[in-house]
């Protein structure tokens, strides 16, 4: 049989060099848990980078794609299905939306908000107005043109020629982002609330009322990234719920299909009419397996769930905040970035070894634990996570 060191080597010997991976091999996992190769066991506080909102094996989601796959497990977008409807009615009713375009991952549903956002003014003001004013330091994918839309000078070499009609503003800066909206014809703002690759980093309420401002005033369309911050992270189901913003476009992923690839473009009054027969489309996009599993998510992001986000969240911060070698505590509801006197790759590297997997966001620690991580377990990886925070800083 093969070592785990072993198939590390075959991994990396076979597989395209993106990913500067930890030094662990997952085979299975139960809720808050995973395991490797040898039996270790490690709590998670990452699920995936936000993915596993309920944790590995959640009985009740393996119930409902097992159930799909058995019975029919894809069918063309030319043709109506169950679950896809099911789905889209369920993120509506939830949310207040008023329509959703179904594909496969955030970039996807972030090429989906452009193209509506460009559509919506170029059928109204003409094809010239189209630029989009996003966010220094956001992420908002890896194709090219979502690369674009992503403010941070790090993306924007060795792939160009890269899609036009970008500007970005420092978050916070609401005279900046007013002077852009005067100086270009602008379309739309897109904005994660919390930019979550870039650091962990809410947005300030004033800033999302100057959006909210510029968006009534010139009729710009609001784009809301949800792909991190969404389906119940911060303690609501979308994150804007607790700016009081209703943005005009929604696009969210990650956490959506509990694990299976599936992204959502949620559309507004506004916009509900923009896509007609042949303007976009996906073959998976909807794909019936992702979508019974993403509804057997949705229908449990209800208020209790929520309620225990905003405790867990509650429970993290009071601990960490001020703790040795703590500098800051960031995010929102289960949602949090931590930064650190000592360096975060080596706290993260240490508590891997303790058996607690973590992220980092930047400069900081980040944790995305499963929504439903028992208490237990919680403060059971806090301690370790404290520890080593301590030790890193010394
Ligand atoms: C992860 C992420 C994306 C990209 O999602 P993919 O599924 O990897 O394409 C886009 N926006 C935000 C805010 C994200 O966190």
């Amino acid at each position: 049989m093969m070592q785990e060191k072993e198939w590390k080597a075959l991994s990396d010997r076979y597989i395209a060099g993106t990913y500067a991976r930890a030094d662990a091999l997952f085979v299975r996992g139960q809720g808050s848990l995973l395991y490797d190769m040898e039996g270790k066991r490690y709590i998670d506080l990452c699920s995936g980078i936000g993915v596993n909102i309920f944790g590995a094996a959640d009985p009740v989601w393996v119930r409902a794609v097992t159930e799909q796959a058995a019975l029919l497990q894809h069918v063309s977008n030319l043709y109506y299905t169950e679950p896809q409807t099911l789905l889209a009615r369920a993120l509506c009713q939830k949310t207040g939306m008023d329509r959703v375009f179904f594909c496969n991952s955030g970039a996807e549903a972030n090429e989906c908000a452009i193209k509506t956002a460009r559509k919506y003014a170029s059928d109204r003001y003409g094809p010239e107005r189209n630029v989009i004013i996003t966010l220094k330091n956001s992420f908002h994918g890896r194709t090219v043109t979502t690369i674009s839309a992503t403010g941070q000078e790090v993306f924007h070499k060795d792939f160009g020629p890269f899609t036009g009609g970008f500007v970005y503003v420092e978050p916070g800066d609401q005279g900046e982002l007013r002077r852009l909206a005067e100086e270009y014809p602008v379309c739309a703002i897109m904005a994660e609330m919390v930019l979550g690759e870039g650091g962990v980093q809410a947005l300030p309420q004033s800033f999302v009322d100057e959006m909210m401002k510029l968006a009534r005033e010139k009729d710009i369309l609001i784009i809301d990234d949800e792909v991190q911050t969404g389906n119940g992270r911060t303690g609501r189901y979308f994150c804007c719920e607790n700016y009081g913003l209703k943005p005009d476009i929604i696009s969210t992923a990650k956490g959506l299909g509990g694990g299976l690839p599936i992204g959502a473009t949620l559309f507004g009054e506004k916009t509900k009419d923009v896509l007609t027969p042949g303007t976009h489309g996906s073959t998976f996009g909807g794909n019936p397996v992702c979508a019974a599993g993403a509804l057997s998510i949705v229908e449990r992001v209800d208020e209790a769930l929520l309620a225990g986000v905003e405790e867990r969240g509650r429970y993290l911060r009071q601990e960490l905040e001020g703790a040795p070698g703590v500098l800051s505590v960031s995010g929102m509801g289960l949602m949090a970035g931590i930064e650190t006197k000592g360096p975060a790759p080596e706290i993260v590297k240490a508590c891997l070894g303790r058996g607690v997997v973590l992220l980092t966001a930047k400069e900081k620690l980040r944790l995305l634990p499963p929504l439903n991580i028992p208490m237990e377990l919680l403060k059971e990886a806090t301690a370790i996570l404290k520890e080593e925070i301590a030790r890193a800083s010394s």
